[in-house]
């Protein structure tokens, strides 16, 4: 089966490896559509000057490349250790302290100030990425934890520290992530991440934020903490997207449970119409050669068949040598599997519940991609004002096309990231006759249809209120 556009997204991280705008512009070309700004990393002018670059791109060649700011959210580190590196040796006994000291193999400076109030004896602290291991032997309560050292070796300076076992107080948005979020919703930047959520409330209280703020940011949770997979069904429930950031859920539960994480939360965020990015690690060997390692190829064919709204690319994109390679290798996967006809799996569970809001919408959009399957429907053309029924047609994977008009600006990036969904911007919305003869001209103008194909036209009537979706039509194109 050919296709005219992968459905899956690629989002990619940027950094000095993909600052340069004809290096980006070549990163677009190539299948990106979410840049994804780390806030971990990089001075508040770099992302300015990356968030001017995407949109004149997208002003300059009409895309509508979505932009993702990533919150560092609650990270914990360690302080400056003397000499370049300290070496932790497996048995010792080592003081994690809350008074700001250059570390040595005595006492290492935490950033996390309850540190010794909220730790319990015998909880595991990991740092740098899980390659060091220590156990909590004992805490004073005030501002030392006594420490065994479990698994050894070199540690330098301000490397992450995990806590899985831990209740960490921290509040789910430091000051600094506060400063950056500011920035975000300044620039009306699509999507915001946030780190290290723990459970429903970090969500909308981010939510509340942006909100206050009369902004129309979406946000994605970022599962990487095992108290986050306690309560998976609460937060994909609050929050508009979800990643899978297997980078810290792998230092955070075992590693081994990853996949199978990997895979329900996928499975549920489908249900619930939310989009789920596989993230971390993906095609990590071409940070520095232009190859990836088969099992890097398996990972990503896998998760698009995990059925990922979008996977990701961190390092590859950021500070990679080959950023433009690796986006074309991704592209190339994705539209392997894609094109073998493994993605698409419309046996989603319609919304039949009358109790709920939006089940006459669900149930149309549901009946849309039954009725495109029937009459091999080329392209699914949906009006949309709020994006619902984006969401909604895009989580039952139809082979057809999913092409979403609207009038409303902001949308048109934020889509960028569901799967399978392609966004245009229209407003002439007088009369439902001339919006479907209209919109089906502008497809036909992009060669996404031709004369003789058959769509499935949805849309709000009367079309000039702007409603929820309550039609459906069969059109063969002119
Ligand atoms: P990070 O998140 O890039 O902010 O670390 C992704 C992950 O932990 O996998």
């Amino acid at each position: 089966m050919k296709l005219s556009y992968n459905r899956t997204k690629i989002v990619a991280t940027m950094g000095p490896a993909s600052a340069k705008k004809e290096t980006l512009l070549a990163m677009v070309k190539a299948g990106v559509n979410i840049c994804r700004l780390n806030f971990s990393h990089g001075k508040a002018e770099d992302h300015q000057k990356v968030i001017d670059t995407i949109r004149e791109i997208n002003e300059q060649y009409k895309l509508n490349i979505g932009i993702l700011a990533d919150l560092q959210g609650p990270k914990i580190r360690i302080g400056l250790v003397k000499d370049g590196g300290i070496h932790l040796v497996n048995g010792k006994h080592v003081k994690i302290t809350t008074n700001e000291c250059i570390g040595d193999d005595e006492q290492i400076y935490i950033t996390y100030e309850t540190f010794p109030q909220d730790v319990q004896a015998g909880e595991t602290i990991l740092l740098d990425d899980g390659k060091l291991q220590l156990k909590v032997i004992e805490t004073n309560r005030k501002d030392t934890v006594i420490c065994e050292v479990l698994h050894g070796g070199i540690l330098t300076s301000r490397k992450g520290v995990n806590l899985p076992n831990t209740k960490v107080s921290i509040p789910s948005l430091t000051e600094e992530d506060l400063v950056n979020l500011e920035q975000a919703l300044a620039n009306d930047v699509e999507w915001i991440g946030l780190s290290f959520v723990r459970n429903a409330e970090d969500i909308v209280e981010l939510k509340r934020i942006i909100a206050r703020n009369g902004k129309a940011s979406r946000v994605i949770a970022k599962i990487e903490k095992p108290e986050a997979i306690e309560n998976i069904d609460a937060i994909i429930e609050v929050t508009d997207g979800v990643m899978v950031a297997r980078g810290d859920l792998g230092v955070e539960m075992p590693l081994e449970e990853v996949p199978l994480l990997q895979k329900m939360i996928a499975r549920k965020c489908r249900a619930a119409s939310k989009p789920v990015i596989v993230a971390t690690q993906m095609l990590e060997s071409m940070i520095t050669t232009p190859r990836p390692t088969r099992a890097e190829v398996n990972d990503v064919a896998n998760s698009v068949l995990d059925g990922a709204d979008a996977v990701m690319l961190s390092g590859e994109t950021s500070v990679g040598e080959f950023p433009v390679i690796v986006i074309e290798t991704m592209a190339k996967i994705v539209r392997n599997v894609e094109e073998m006809g493994y993605p698409y799996n419309s046996n989603k569970e319609v919304n039949e519940d009358p109790a709920s809001q939006n089940y006459l919408s669900d149930a149309l959009c549901g009946s849309a991609v039954y009725l495109s399957e029937h009459t091999n429907a080329v392209g699914i053309v949906s009006m949309t004002t709020s994006g619902y029924t984006a969401f909604q047609i895009s989580s039952y994977r139809p082979k057809a096309g999913t092409y979403i008009f609207t009038s409303n600006r902001n949308l048109l990036n934020a889509l960028s990231l569901l799967w399978g969904v392609k966004t245009f911007y229209y407003d002439g919305l007088e009369s439902t006759d001339k919006t479907i003869s209209d919109v089906n001209a502008i497809l036909k103008s992009e060669n996404l249809i031709d004369a003789g194909d058959v769509v499935i036209n949805t849309a709000a009537v009367p079309i000039a209120a702007q409603g929820k979706t309550n039609m459906l039509k069969v059109t063969v194109v002119e």
